[in-house]
């Protein structure tokens, strides 16, 4: 499959692995690069900047393909130094970053001085035609189905892409609700590029987390996400467990909620803890709808190669026996 995002990015097959903290280590993003679609380590899992740029020197040595880093910019209960992260990415030499969260702009004269190809990921339409328009060369297209941050609009893929496809000019790829052959068949006929996964890359062989957490992704149906932090319009998807019932019932609860009532609960370091431990109910952790249709645990590159065969074969075989001879 040849489309914009494998000739802009020089990879193999149209598939991204997105951002995911504490999930988005030199491990996985090799083994995705090396499975021939496009591996990210994920910027802010790294404890300092001088983290990171190691972290990317030790990804060099795993993969010679192309891979990215992610910067996501969203409240944190620390504050995080992005000037730092952002000159750590430019002066390790990384040509492709995935930015998320709040508009990348003062990020991107160094980005692009540095000929860095950058890809922001927008949960509307408003915001990827405001991307496209201070520069940015690419958008990711994230519909409510995902994983983490779906923004405040709770409009899906199936109308979100096709209105890429009619307003922007630069390239979009789709993400959220993406794990299948199936998927990126429809990703491409709505007009996106490719497809960015993230909860179905946590399910792989290579990803470095906990098998519980995996087995637990697993086992669970499309309906065992559940959303938090809506009451501080900062919602986000994560997996439907003991915690996040927690939270979402302290937030039902009258008045207004404040992120005092929640931190403990939801803190990245207990997330961090559930990942690498398994105690499943240590934390939250983030989950698309997409785990109603994962069910194995492949490695990067069976998933990668299944897909894209699955997606071929949709294309030329079922739907051509469509149209009529
Ligand atoms: P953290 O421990 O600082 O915060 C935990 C969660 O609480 C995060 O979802 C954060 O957005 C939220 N939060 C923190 N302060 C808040 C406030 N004042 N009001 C409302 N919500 C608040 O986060 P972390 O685990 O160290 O991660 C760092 C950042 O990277 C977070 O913003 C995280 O969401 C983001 N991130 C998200 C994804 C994803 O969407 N899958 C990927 C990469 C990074």
């Amino acid at each position: 499959m040849q489309t914009r995002l494998t000739e802009m990015l020089g990879i193999q097959h149209p598939i991204i692995q997105g951002g995911m903290q504490w999930v988005g280590l030199a491990e996985l993003a090799s083994a995705v690069s090396n499975a021939g679609g496009l591996g990210i380590i994920t910027g802010l899992t790294q404890p300092t900047p001088e983290d990171l740029f190691k972290e990317i020197a030790r990804c060099r040595e795993m993969t010679d393909k192309p891979f990215g880093v992610n910067l996501t910019i969203l409240p944190t209960i620390k504050p995080v130094p992005y000037e730092e992260y952002a000159l750590a990415i430019i002066d390790s030499g990384i040509k492709i970053v995935e930015t998320a969260g709040r508009n990348p702009e003062p990020f991107l004269p160094g980005f692009k001085a540095a000929g860095i190809t950058v890809i922001h990921k927008c949960t509307s339409i408003r915001h990827s035609l405001k991307a496209e328009k201070i520069g940015c060369d690419m958008v990711s297209v994230d519909g409510f189905e995902c994983a983490g941050h779906p923004g405040e609009d709770d409009v899906t893929n199936l109308i979100l892409l096709p209105l890429a496809a009619k307003r922007l000019k630069i390239p979009f790829i789709a993400s959220g609700g993406l794990g299948d052959g199936r998927g990126l068949a429809a990703a491409l006929a709505m007009g996106a590029e490719g497809i960015n996964m993230g909860t179905r890359f946590m399910v792989t062989k290579e990803a470095p987390i906990h098998a519980k957490v995996k087995q637990a992704m697993v086992d669970a149906s499309e309906l065992d996400t559940s959303l938090i932090f809506r009451s501080l319009s900062n919602t986000a998807r994560v997996f439907k467990n003991s915690v996040a019932q927690k939270v979402v019932e302290i937030e039902s609860k009258p008045g207004a909620t404040k992120f005092e009532d929640i931190q403990s609960l939801v803190a990245g370091v207990k997330g961090r803890e559930l990942l690498d431990g398994g105690d499943l109910d240590n934390g939250i952790w983030s989950a698309g709808m997409i785990v109603g249709l994962i069910d194995d645990i492949p490695s990067c590159e069976e998933l990668v190669h299944r897909i894209v065969a699955d997606a071929e074969q949709i294309i030329g075989e079922r739907l051509r026996q469509i149209l009529p001879v």
